[in-house]
Protein backbone atom coordinates (compact mmCIF):
# COMPACT_ATOMS: atom_id res chain seq x y z
CA UNK A 1 0.00 0.00 0.00
CA UNK A 2 1.58 3.57 -0.91
CA UNK A 3 0.32 6.75 0.99
CA UNK A 4 -0.62 9.79 0.34
CA UNK A 5 -2.14 12.71 2.02
CA UNK A 6 -3.47 16.50 1.58
CA UNK A 7 -1.29 19.37 3.89
CA UNK A 8 -3.49 22.39 4.96
CA UNK A 9 -5.21 24.80 7.10
CA UNK A 10 -7.74 24.37 7.44
CA UNK A 11 -8.02 20.90 5.48
CA UNK A 12 -11.63 19.03 6.29
CA UNK A 13 -13.24 20.60 3.32
CA UNK A 14 -10.90 19.10 1.20
CA UNK A 15 -12.48 16.62 -1.37
CA UNK A 16 -8.67 15.63 -2.80
CA UNK A 17 -9.12 12.23 -0.94
CA UNK A 18 -12.19 11.41 -2.45
CA UNK A 19 -11.18 11.85 -5.77
CA UNK A 20 -8.01 10.32 -5.37
CA UNK A 21 -8.98 7.24 -3.56
CA UNK A 22 -12.05 6.72 -5.68
CA UNK A 23 -9.58 6.86 -8.91
CA UNK A 24 -6.88 4.54 -7.52
CA UNK A 25 -9.85 2.15 -6.55
CA UNK A 26 -10.59 2.47 -10.23
CA UNK A 27 -7.58 1.72 -12.05
CA UNK A 28 -6.22 -1.07 -9.45
CA UNK A 29 -3.59 0.72 -7.79
CA UNK A 30 -3.04 0.20 -3.82
CA UNK A 31 -3.18 3.45 -2.83
CA UNK A 32 -4.46 5.47 0.14
CA UNK A 33 -4.88 9.11 0.30
CA UNK A 34 -5.57 10.87 3.84
CA UNK A 35 -6.24 14.63 4.89
CA UNK A 36 -3.39 15.89 7.25
CA UNK A 37 -4.25 19.93 9.87
CA UNK A 38 -1.03 20.52 9.49
CA UNK A 39 -0.21 24.36 11.25
CA UNK A 40 3.40 25.04 10.67
CA UNK A 41 3.66 25.71 7.17
CA UNK A 42 7.93 24.79 7.28
CA UNK A 43 7.62 21.50 8.72
CA UNK A 44 5.40 20.21 5.29
CA UNK A 45 8.60 18.30 4.12
CA UNK A 46 9.93 16.73 6.94
CA UNK A 47 5.93 15.75 8.39
CA UNK A 48 6.12 14.25 4.43
CA UNK A 49 9.06 12.57 4.95
CA UNK A 50 8.32 11.02 8.94
CA UNK A 51 4.81 9.72 7.71
CA UNK A 52 6.59 7.55 4.98
CA UNK A 53 4.64 9.07 2.26
CA UNK A 54 4.80 8.49 -1.46
CA UNK A 55 3.05 11.72 -2.69
CA UNK A 56 0.92 14.56 -1.14
CA UNK A 57 -0.79 17.75 -2.17
CA UNK A 58 -0.26 21.00 -0.98
CA UNK A 59 -2.77 23.45 -0.21
CA UNK A 60 -3.29 27.03 1.66
CA UNK A 61 -1.26 28.71 3.50
CA UNK A 62 1.64 25.50 2.78
CA UNK A 63 2.33 26.06 -1.36
CA UNK A 64 5.09 28.70 -0.70
CA UNK A 65 6.64 26.25 2.03
CA UNK A 66 6.68 23.28 0.22
CA UNK A 67 8.26 25.03 -2.35
CA UNK A 68 11.05 26.29 -0.23
CA UNK A 69 11.21 23.28 1.40
CA UNK A 70 11.02 20.70 -1.55
CA UNK A 71 14.81 19.01 -2.64
CA UNK A 72 13.52 19.96 -6.27
CA UNK A 73 11.15 21.95 -8.12
CA UNK A 74 10.55 20.72 -11.01
CA UNK A 75 8.13 22.50 -14.19
CA UNK A 76 5.92 25.63 -14.14
CA UNK A 77 6.31 25.48 -9.89
CA UNK A 78 9.84 27.12 -10.27
CA UNK A 79 8.56 30.28 -11.97
CA UNK A 80 5.47 30.35 -10.01
CA UNK A 81 7.08 29.83 -6.58
CA UNK A 82 4.89 27.43 -4.98
CA UNK A 83 4.08 23.92 -4.92
CA UNK A 84 0.77 21.91 -4.52
CA UNK A 85 2.16 18.15 -5.58
CA UNK A 86 4.62 16.46 -3.55
CA UNK A 87 6.50 13.36 -4.59
CA UNK A 88 9.08 11.06 -3.01
CA UNK A 89 11.65 9.89 -5.55
CA UNK A 90 14.06 7.94 -3.85
CA UNK A 91 15.44 9.87 -1.36
CA UNK A 92 14.35 12.95 -2.37
CA UNK A 93 11.09 15.21 -2.71
CA UNK A 94 10.57 16.54 -5.54
CA UNK A 95 7.85 19.28 -6.01
CA UNK A 96 5.66 20.36 -8.65
CA UNK A 97 2.47 22.60 -9.49
CA UNK A 98 -0.57 21.68 -10.90
CA UNK A 99 -3.16 24.38 -10.01
CA UNK A 100 -2.41 26.48 -13.42
CA UNK A 101 -2.24 24.02 -15.83
CA UNK A 102 -5.15 22.38 -14.17
CA UNK A 103 -6.93 25.34 -14.43
CA UNK A 104 -5.96 25.78 -17.84
CA UNK A 105 -7.37 22.42 -19.35
CA UNK A 106 -10.43 23.45 -16.82
CA UNK A 107 -11.15 26.18 -19.69
CA UNK A 108 -9.82 24.43 -23.12
CA UNK A 109 -13.51 24.47 -24.47
CA UNK A 110 -13.59 28.49 -24.44
CA UNK A 111 -13.02 31.12 -27.02
CA UNK A 112 -11.30 34.14 -25.87
CA UNK A 113 -8.48 36.30 -25.85
CA UNK A 114 -8.59 39.28 -23.57
CA UNK A 115 -8.57 37.99 -19.58
CA UNK A 116 -9.21 40.09 -16.73
CA UNK A 117 -7.82 38.63 -13.74
CA UNK A 118 -9.82 39.64 -10.33
CA UNK A 119 -6.74 39.06 -7.18
CA UNK A 120 -3.39 39.25 -7.11
CA UNK A 121 -2.38 36.40 -4.42
CA UNK A 122 -1.12 33.22 -5.13
CA UNK A 123 -3.62 31.39 -7.48
CA UNK A 124 -3.53 34.91 -10.15
CA UNK A 125 0.32 34.58 -9.65
CA UNK A 126 0.03 30.85 -11.51
CA UNK A 127 -2.69 32.14 -14.21
CA UNK A 128 -0.67 34.92 -15.22
CA UNK A 129 2.02 32.91 -15.99
CA UNK A 130 0.08 31.17 -18.24
CA UNK A 131 -1.99 33.82 -19.74
CA UNK A 132 0.90 37.12 -19.37
CA UNK A 133 -1.62 38.87 -21.45
CA UNK A 134 -4.05 39.09 -18.77
CA UNK A 135 -5.13 42.06 -16.93
CA UNK A 136 -4.90 41.79 -13.02
CA UNK A 137 -6.58 43.88 -11.17
CA UNK A 138 -6.84 43.36 -7.16
CA UNK A 139 -8.74 45.57 -3.46
CA UNK A 140 -5.47 46.95 -2.73
CA UNK A 141 -1.81 47.88 -4.07
CA UNK A 142 1.01 45.78 -2.06
CA UNK A 143 0.11 42.67 -4.10
CA UNK A 144 1.09 44.12 -7.22
CA UNK A 145 4.51 44.66 -6.76
CA UNK A 146 5.14 41.18 -8.22
CA UNK A 147 2.89 42.15 -11.42
CA UNK A 148 4.34 45.18 -11.74
CA UNK A 149 8.19 43.57 -11.29
CA UNK A 150 6.73 41.23 -14.48
CA UNK A 151 5.72 44.36 -16.56
CA UNK A 152 1.89 43.11 -16.59
CA UNK A 153 -0.85 45.33 -16.85
CA UNK A 154 -2.29 45.66 -13.05
CA UNK A 155 -4.68 48.10 -11.24
CA UNK A 156 -6.63 48.54 -8.06
CA UNK A 157 -10.00 48.99 -7.75
CA UNK A 158 -9.44 52.72 -7.73
CA UNK A 159 -6.69 53.28 -10.87
CA UNK A 160 -8.88 51.05 -12.90
CA UNK A 161 -10.58 51.98 -16.01
CA UNK A 162 -12.20 49.01 -17.22
CA UNK A 163 -12.06 48.09 -20.41
CA UNK A 164 -13.70 45.16 -22.53
CA UNK A 165 -13.08 41.45 -21.27
CA UNK A 166 -13.87 38.15 -23.26
CA UNK A 167 -12.73 36.04 -19.97
CA UNK A 168 -13.34 37.24 -16.37
CA UNK A 169 -11.81 34.95 -13.66
CA UNK A 170 -12.02 35.29 -10.04
CA UNK A 171 -9.21 34.33 -8.05
CA UNK A 172 -10.17 35.71 -4.24
CA UNK A 173 -11.38 33.47 -2.03
CA UNK A 174 -14.49 36.34 -1.91
CA UNK A 175 -17.67 34.14 -1.39
CA UNK A 176 -15.77 30.94 -0.34
CA UNK A 177 -17.13 31.49 3.51
CA UNK A 178 -19.56 34.77 2.81
CA UNK A 179 -21.48 36.40 0.09
CA UNK A 180 -18.85 39.08 -0.88
CA UNK A 181 -18.42 39.75 -4.15
CA UNK A 182 -14.77 39.69 -5.38
CA UNK A 183 -15.17 43.28 -7.02
CA UNK A 184 -16.53 46.57 -6.82
CA UNK A 185 -20.24 45.76 -7.61
CA UNK A 186 -20.33 48.74 -10.36
CA UNK A 187 -17.03 47.92 -11.75
CA UNK A 188 -18.28 44.35 -11.91
CA UNK A 189 -21.88 44.98 -13.25
CA UNK A 190 -19.77 47.42 -16.18
CA UNK A 191 -17.25 44.43 -16.79
CA UNK A 192 -19.80 41.91 -17.30
CA UNK A 193 -21.58 43.26 -19.86
CA UNK A 194 -18.98 42.67 -22.24
CA UNK A 195 -17.88 40.12 -21.31
CA UNK A 196 -18.51 35.86 -22.06
CA UNK A 197 -17.40 34.13 -19.79
CA UNK A 198 -16.74 33.74 -15.62
CA UNK A 199 -14.84 31.84 -13.75
CA UNK A 200 -14.32 31.28 -10.02
CA UNK A 201 -11.22 28.96 -8.91
CA UNK A 202 -14.19 27.95 -5.54
CA UNK A 203 -15.58 25.31 -6.10
CA UNK A 204 -19.30 26.33 -5.55
CA UNK A 205 -21.79 28.95 -7.08
CA UNK A 206 -20.59 32.16 -5.24
CA UNK A 207 -22.45 35.56 -5.36
CA UNK A 208 -19.70 36.64 -8.32
CA UNK A 209 -20.72 33.60 -10.28
CA UNK A 210 -24.67 34.26 -9.60
CA UNK A 211 -24.18 37.66 -10.63
CA UNK A 212 -22.38 36.57 -14.13
CA UNK A 213 -25.11 34.18 -14.90
CA UNK A 214 -27.76 37.13 -14.32
CA UNK A 215 -25.84 39.03 -16.99
CA UNK A 216 -25.96 36.08 -19.37
CA UNK A 217 -22.61 35.18 -19.06
CA UNK A 218 -20.79 31.06 -19.56
CA UNK A 219 -20.09 30.45 -16.12
CA UNK A 220 -17.49 27.66 -14.59
CA UNK A 221 -16.14 27.00 -11.18
CA UNK A 222 -13.34 25.70 -9.58
CA UNK A 223 -14.65 22.07 -9.46
CA UNK A 224 -13.05 21.52 -13.34
CA UNK A 225 -9.43 22.80 -12.31
CA UNK A 226 -9.51 20.59 -8.81
CA UNK A 227 -10.24 17.39 -11.11
CA UNK A 228 -8.00 18.32 -13.92
CA UNK A 229 -5.20 19.85 -11.31
CA UNK A 230 -5.68 16.18 -9.31
CA UNK A 231 -5.39 14.04 -12.54
CA UNK A 232 -1.93 16.23 -13.19
CA UNK A 233 -0.68 15.00 -9.84
CA UNK A 234 -2.42 11.40 -10.06
CA UNK A 235 -0.69 10.40 -12.73
CA UNK A 236 2.96 11.74 -11.15
CA UNK A 237 1.36 9.56 -8.24
CA UNK A 238 0.81 6.05 -9.66
CA UNK A 239 4.11 6.54 -12.12
CA UNK A 240 1.83 5.25 -14.89
CA UNK A 241 0.53 6.14 -17.95
CA UNK A 242 -3.14 6.77 -17.70
CA UNK A 243 -6.38 6.95 -19.54
CA UNK A 244 -7.27 11.08 -18.59
CA UNK A 245 -10.52 10.70 -19.78
CA UNK A 246 -11.30 7.64 -17.80
CA UNK A 247 -9.24 9.28 -14.49
CA UNK A 248 -12.24 12.73 -15.05
CA UNK A 249 -14.91 10.94 -15.28
CA UNK A 250 -14.35 9.16 -12.50
CA UNK A 251 -13.43 12.20 -10.07
CA UNK A 252 -15.88 14.02 -11.02
CA UNK A 253 -18.27 11.35 -10.02
CA UNK A 254 -16.51 10.99 -6.93
CA UNK A 255 -17.30 14.61 -6.64
CA UNK A 256 -20.99 14.44 -7.20
CA UNK A 257 -21.28 15.24 -10.80
P1 LIG B 1 -4.15 34.34 -1.53
O1 LIG B 1 -4.38 34.43 -0.07
O2 LIG B 1 -2.76 34.10 -2.03
O3 LIG B 1 -4.73 35.67 -2.27
C1 LIG B 1 -5.90 36.25 -1.91
C2 LIG B 1 -6.26 37.39 -2.90
O4 LIG B 1 -7.65 37.60 -2.77
C3 LIG B 1 -5.59 38.71 -2.63
O5 LIG B 1 -5.33 39.36 -3.85
C4 LIG B 1 -6.65 39.49 -1.83
O6 LIG B 1 -6.61 40.90 -2.01
C5 LIG B 1 -7.91 38.97 -2.46
N1 LIG B 1 -9.08 38.98 -1.59
C6 LIG B 1 -9.31 38.18 -0.50
N2 LIG B 1 -10.53 38.44 0.01
C7 LIG B 1 -11.09 39.39 -0.79
C8 LIG B 1 -12.34 40.07 -0.78
N3 LIG B 1 -13.28 39.82 0.14
N4 LIG B 1 -12.58 40.99 -1.75
C9 LIG B 1 -11.67 41.25 -2.69
N5 LIG B 1 -10.45 40.66 -2.76
C10 LIG B 1 -10.17 39.73 -1.81
O7 LIG B 1 -5.10 33.19 -2.03
P2 LIG B 1 -4.85 32.02 -3.11
O8 LIG B 1 -4.55 32.61 -4.42
O9 LIG B 1 -3.91 31.03 -2.56
O10 LIG B 1 -6.28 31.30 -3.13
C11 LIG B 1 -7.43 32.01 -3.51
C12 LIG B 1 -8.62 31.06 -3.66
O11 LIG B 1 -8.36 30.08 -4.68
C13 LIG B 1 -8.96 30.27 -2.39
O12 LIG B 1 -10.34 30.41 -2.19
C14 LIG B 1 -8.61 28.83 -2.76
O13 LIG B 1 -9.46 27.93 -2.10
C15 LIG B 1 -8.84 28.82 -4.25
N6 LIG B 1 -8.09 27.76 -5.00
C16 LIG B 1 -8.81 26.80 -5.71
C17 LIG B 1 -8.17 25.78 -6.41
C18 LIG B 1 -8.98 24.74 -7.15
O14 LIG B 1 -8.44 23.68 -7.47
N7 LIG B 1 -10.22 24.97 -7.47
C19 LIG B 1 -6.69 25.67 -6.43
C20 LIG B 1 -6.03 26.75 -5.70
C21 LIG B 1 -6.73 27.73 -5.01
P3 LIG B 1 -5.68 41.87 -1.10
O15 LIG B 1 -4.30 41.82 -1.71
O16 LIG B 1 -6.30 43.21 -1.23
O17 LIG B 1 -5.71 41.32 0.30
Amino acid sequence: MKYFTIFGNPVSHSKSPLMHNYAFKKIGFEGCYSRYHLIDSDQVVEKFRRLGLRGANVTVPHKEAAFKYADEVRGIAREIGAVNTLIKEGNKVIGYNTDAPGFMESISTFDYESVLIIGAGGTAKALSLMMPHAVILNRSEGRLAYFKEKARECYTWGSFIPKSYDLIINTTSAGLSDESLPLDREILETVFKEAKYAVDVIYKETPFLKKAKESGLIIKDGSAMLVYQGILAFETFVGQEIDRKEVADCMFEALGF
